[in-house]
């Protein structure tokens, strides 16, 4: 019998194109951080999103971190986030000394909970400590509540930095994940559903303020003939050669987005029937891409943990990981409130100890994903 190889959550997937924008970097020699490759990666995603424009940068959290740059926090100043999210969502409010405060999750979407949101905005703006952003992740592909979020928001009068880090390719109503916020940012990062091997986004309706992401991403250099600088700066932006890999990508993303939703499909079709399992429900508002699966058990109807389920298929080289960890109970920000779904109700809580997310490689074939059903059943049943 042959070894089998990992099957894994989420794994780079070539298309085959990426290498003529590689070659064509080369033969030029634009091996930098500018050239022909980075500037049509930001029109393409642009045109893709349907967004003003687009600053491709080093990474999805250096592009967070200019969306907060650009929206003018600093010391003391209370940024609100989704709890249920990668840490990389809030280490950017930390870099600006900044004070975050995160929300729970409604239980529809697993998104930030407009209940909890309004709670928050309520005291904090009684407080006169209006938040200067409002951080909204969308989670493992699917956009959050915008309609309910945004109009919280506007009524406040507090800009939305949409981490759709996990949503490229996914939609809202009729506009593509990531185009709501004043800011959007996406990530190219190995596991995302397209890669360059590291890379991200920042897109906005906002010209001027994207043309301020490209000084900030190049070092802050003023105009004049030597080497100037008034502001703080940061080397942000993305490689040329890397760009390349993001061009021949993002002329798959649609198949890829198909494929996910087919690997999702797969697993609700063989799993929904067993008592105590159920998946992250997809909200009517949009279409998620269902970058990973996300699977929930019900303890009052199984005795099987998270644990025993990622202990039972890494047995048989099988990759899966429980929810994020909620950025409230993480140790790095222990000190910083949280606004749970309901007085009663802790949602990110309970997904995190009941939520595993499940192989959702598109370089798995039908045999793979079969035989992890097989294994799950094994441990489920
Ligand atoms: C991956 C991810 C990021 C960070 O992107 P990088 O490109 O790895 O910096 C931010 N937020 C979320 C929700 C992510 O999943």
């Amino acid at each position: 019998m042959s070894e089998r190889s990992r099957i894994y959550l989420s794994s780079p997937h070539m298309s085959g194109l990426e290498q003529q924008y590689i070659t064509e970097a080369f033969d030029t020699n634009w091996i930098a951080p500018l050239g022909k490759n980075v500037d049509m990666f930001e029109t393409e995603i642009a045109q893709y999103t349907g967004t003003q424009g687009a600053v491709a940068l080093s990474s999805g959290t250096a592009a967070i971190h200019l969306a907060l740059i650009l929206l003018g926090i600093g010391r003391e100043d209370i940024v609100f986030c989704s709890s249920l999210t990668f840490v990389a969502s809030a280490n950017p409010i930390l870099y600006e000394g900044a004070r975050p405060v995160f929300i729970d999750s409604e239980p529809e979407s697993w998104n930030m909970s407009p209940q909890a949101l309004e709670r928050a905005l309520k005291d904090y703006v009684q407080r006169g400590q209006k938040p200067k952003a409002v951080i909204i992740v969308n989670l493992y592909g699917q956009s959050a509540n915008y309609t309910k979020l945004k109009a919280l928001c506007d009524e406040y009068d507090v800009p939305i930095v949409e981490d759709a880090a996990e949503s490229l390719g996914a939609t809202y109503e009729e506009q593509m994940s990531g185009t709501i916020g004043e800011f959007g940012i996406f990530s190219f990062n190995g596991n995302k559903i397209i890669t360059t091997s590291g890379g991200g986004m920042l897109v906005s309706n906002n010209i001027a303020a994207l043309e301020k992401a490209r000084f900030y991403a190049t070092q802050a250099r003023d105009q004049a003939r030597y080497y100037q600088h008034s502001e703080v700066g940061y080397n942000y932006r993305l490689s040329n050669v890397l760009a390349g890999i993001g061009r021949g990508q993002l002329q798959i993303l649609d198949q890829r987005v198909k494929q996910k939703r087919a690997i999702f499909e797969q697993y609700q079709h063989e799993l929904a029937e067993i008592q105590g399992v159920s998946f992250m429900p997809e909200a009517d508002y949009g279409r998620a891409t269902r970058w990973l699966t996300a699977m929930l058990i019900h303890p009052a109807m199984l005795s099987v943990s998270v644990t025993d389920i990622i202990v039972h298929l890494d047995q048989f080289n099988i990759e899966s990981r429980p929810v994020w960890k909620p950025l409230h109970l993480q140790p790095l920000f222990k000190e910083a409130k949280y606004y749970r779904h309901t007085e009663e109700q802790d949602v990110s809580s309970e997904l995190f100890e009941h939520g595993i997310c499940l192989p959702s490689d598109t370089n798995m074939n039908a045999e793979s994903q079969a035989f992890v059903i097989e294994k799950l059943k094994e441990v489920l049943c």
